[in-house]
């Protein structure tokens, strides 16, 4: 059997194609020689699967498209408080090339706009870093977000240079507020080189899938950046990617996503698939036409928009039951599924509202697939405080869900791989994982 996907990618691609509205970028003449006509699309699934159709492996430049990967370069090397005292987070409803600065402190509104985009390749590598080396730092990140060496498009880097005015307008504007330290010219050539880095609709997927995928590489397994980094990348994605088209975008795509004047566009969807697609015609925004008809397609068929809300869970306390009789009788909360907050105070209320009368208590974790941090703590404090009114209280957790138990102060938790190595009576019992 084939898999569906691609046929779905095929028949979405076939749907659009025909649509021929929009312009080429004109303002950076090389772009306008590329084939207007090229389409397609990629998903690349969290662990490293590639669903492709179309124009997959045709090379174009990554434009725009490379700002919030820079950003997040810029946030590895430098940190949060020198990149966001430099450049905000606010959405500005304008377009990608206004010159605008916030007002009192000359910071860019946000690292999606040039701007700010300008500003975070400056902050790209360490300080002492010419700007040669800065170009190659930002080379590099950006090839480890894609899994392969990537490299520049010299002829659209030297148009673009050529008809720079706007950029070096702003960057001049940026030096004049302090924004920008050094030679305003020296910085754009070389945020217009990191624009003209070639890459294929693949790479870009997989680039957005790496963010997915909480910044490590489904294939080449590389953590690029860490999962902090991801999370502002991605906000910032999801208010500023799409400039003055960002609400729109946010409401009817509902996809952290980025796009770029060559005709690409990415969207990365927390924990399950990066997007990409490449169709050279822009609206008057500066995004693809045909790509935001797909994107839109894509979130409405598969339910894409982060938004959604998911149903309930199914219950996290799958059973609340007695085993056993006497006083060795054991009070256990089978749970089940993944555990979060939410699920975590169905666990306290539950707790409490069975008030167990018996001295043993067992939380059966066998079912639960993963806890985060806050519900581990909270179980843990449950724990405690079972424990404190004279409970012995057991955590059945044959795959160590949660690691090394330490409930704190007056607290005590006996590990136990089944519900019936707790049922043992108390002196021949399995004293594994006792604290
Ligand atoms: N290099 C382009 C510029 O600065 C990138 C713009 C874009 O892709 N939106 O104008």
């Amino acid at each position: 059997m084939r898999s569906v996907i691609p046929d779905y990618l095929t028949e979405a691609l076939g749907d659009v194609e025909s649509d021929s509205s929009g312009e080429s970028a004109g303002y950076i003449p090389e772009l306008a020689t590329a084939d207007p006509e090229r389409l397609g699309a990629v998903f690349a699934t969290v662990d490293g699967e590639v669903y492709g159709a179309g124009d997959i492996d045709t090379e174009f430049t990554i434009q725009s498209i490379s700002k919030p990967f820079t950003y997040a370069l810029a946030l590895a090397d430098r940190g949060f408080d020198a990149v966001l005292a430099k450049v905000g987070v606010e959405p500005s409803g304008e377009a990608f090339n206004q010159i605008s600065l916030e007002s009192d402190t000359g910071r860019p509104l946000n690292p999606m706009i040039n701007a700010g985009a300008i500003t975070a390749h400056s902050l790209a590598g360490s300080p002492d870093m010419d700007p040669a080396q800065r170009v190659e730092r930002v080379v590099h990140g950006l090839s480890a977000f894609a899994g392969r060496r990537l490299t520049t498009d010299e002829a659209v880097c030297a148009s673009e240079m050529e008809h720079a005015h706007r950029n070096l307008a702003i960057a001049h504007m940026l030096r004049s507020h302090g924004i920008l330290t050094e030679d305003p010219r020296a910085v754009v050539d070389g945020y217009v080189r990191q624009c003209s880095v070639l890459v294929t609709a693949r790479d870009l997927a997989m680039m957005a899938a790496t963010l997915a995928n909480r910044g490590v590489n489904p294939l080449s397994g590389e953590r690029v950046i860490r999962e902090r980094v991801v999370r502002q990348v991605l906000s910032v994605m999801f208010t500023c990617g799409m400039y003055d088209a960002a609400g729109d975008w946010a409401t009817q795509v509902g996809i952290p996503a980025k796009s770029g004047v060559a005709g690409g566009l990415i969207g990365a969807l927390p924990g399950q698939i990066g997007i990409a697609t490449f169709s050279p015609r822009l609206d008057p925004h500066g995004n693809s036409v045909r790509g935001v008809s797909l994107f839109e397609r894509f979130s409405s068929d598969m339910g894409l928009h982060v938004m959604e809300v998911p149903p309930a869970a199914r219950a996290v306390v799958r059973s609340n039951h007695l085993v056993g009789s006497g006083p060795n009788a054991i009070r256990v909360l089978q749970l089940q599924g993944g555990v979060g907050f939410a699920g975590a105070e169905k666990i306290v209320r539950e707790t409490l509202d069975t008030a167990p009368r018996e001295v043993r208590v067992a939380f059966d974790l066998t079912r639960v697939y993963s806890i985060d941090d806050v519900a581990r703590r909270m179980l843990l404090e449950v724990v405690r405080r079972l424990t404190l009114d004279g409970h012995d209280v057991y955590l059945v957790d044959p795959e160590s869900i949660v690691p090394d138990p330490d409930p704190g102060d007056g607290g005590r938790v006996t590990v136990v791989g089944s519900v019936e190595q707790a049922e043992a009576p108390p002196h021949e019992e399995a004293q594994r994982g006792s604290v």
